[in-house]
């Protein structure tokens, strides 16, 4: 399991309470031996000094961070500067999307899409720092159709990506039918799989539903029948994760992205079962 690519997705926290929180989870997680943990990045300014003041609490521990950075609402210079703050803390990842701006906020920036970000950090830090970008097996919401939106991946892979994490999704075929298509059209690098856990029924469709991910019938029906009896969605989710994630890995995928919601409970019951 050592050869994969395995990382732990954080957001933020808001408060000294949940930074207190987050410290205990990750010290619970850092036990896995993770490749690196990485810090999710607000679009409009919401959560950027979180996102530094995360990744720079994970490094002095001593545990490799990748603080995710979108581009959406920045301009050329702030996006410089947040840079310049990464190299000064021997930041070498980066996790670079377009992100989405929280309805409300106005201006778009300079930057319309990750590529153009990926561009732009080459061109600033040349190989600084190793670059992931995000893809969408079950296809990015907004894109104008499946075709399009992998030649939109695969141009932004080839504008300096070092490898790819994908959305979550929870039917494999999907996803490797991705990678073949990524890989036919000459793409080698890695493309991790982003996983979900389950323990949550309605966060779990609330968020599937913002992110175009599918939850499948079979999936919702049963966690429906559970009701508030979170014992048995818990020990459900575990199983089905699981199941996945052994799938994944057997038939080749480099490596996997668990987003932890910032509890460590449920990835490592996961990996715990994987190992
Ligand atoms: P892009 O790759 O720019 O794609 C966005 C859309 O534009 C797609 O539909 C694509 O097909 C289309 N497109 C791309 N290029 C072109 C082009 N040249 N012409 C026309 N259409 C084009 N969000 C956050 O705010 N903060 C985070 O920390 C964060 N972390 C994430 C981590 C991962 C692993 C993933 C999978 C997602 C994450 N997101 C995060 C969500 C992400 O920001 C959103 O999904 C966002 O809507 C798209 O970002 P992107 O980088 O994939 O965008």
């Amino acid at each position: 399991m050592s050869a994969h690519n395995f990382s732990i997705e954080f957001f933020p926290p808001k408060t000294a309470e949940g930074t207190e929180k987050l410290r205990v989870t990750r010290a619970k997680l850092a036990e896995l031996k993770p490749k690196y943990f990485s810090v999710t990045f607000g679009a409009g300014g919401t959560t950027q000094q979180g996102t530094l003041d995360t990744v720079v609490d994970i490094r002095r521990e001593g545990y490799d961070a990748a603080p995710h950075l979108s581009c959406v609402g920045g301009t050329r210079d702030s996006i410089r500067d947040i840079l310049q703050q990464y190299k000064a803390h021997d930041i070498r990842r980066l996790v670079a999307l377009r992100g989405d701006l929280p309805s409300g906020y106005g201006a778009a920036g300079e930057f319309r899409y990750a590529s153009e970000l990926v561009e732009f950090i080459r061109a600033e830090t040349g190989d600084w720092f190793h670059i992931e970008v995000a893809a969408y097996p079950e296809v990015h919401p907004q894109a104008r159709s499946p075709q399009d939106d992998l030649q939109n991946f695969i141009r932004k892979m080839k504008a300096g990506a070092n490898a790819a994490i994908t959305q979550y999704f929870y039917n494999a075929d999907a996803y490797f039918q991705f990678v073949e298509l990524a890989q036919k059209a000459g793409i080698a690098s890695p493309i991790v799989a982003g996983v979900m856990p389950i323990t949550n029924h309605t966060q779990l469709v609330r968020f599937s539903e913002m992110c175009g991910a599918e939850v499948p019938r079979w999936i919702r029906l049963k966690l429906a029948s559970y009701g508030d009896d979170t014992a048995s969605i818990k020990a459900f989710g575990l199983d089905v994760v699981t199941q996945l994630c052994e799938r994944l890995l057997a038939g080749g995928a480099p490596g996997l992205h668990f987003y932890s919601l910032n509890q460590a409970v449920a990835t490592t019951a996961i990996w715990q079962r994987l190992v």
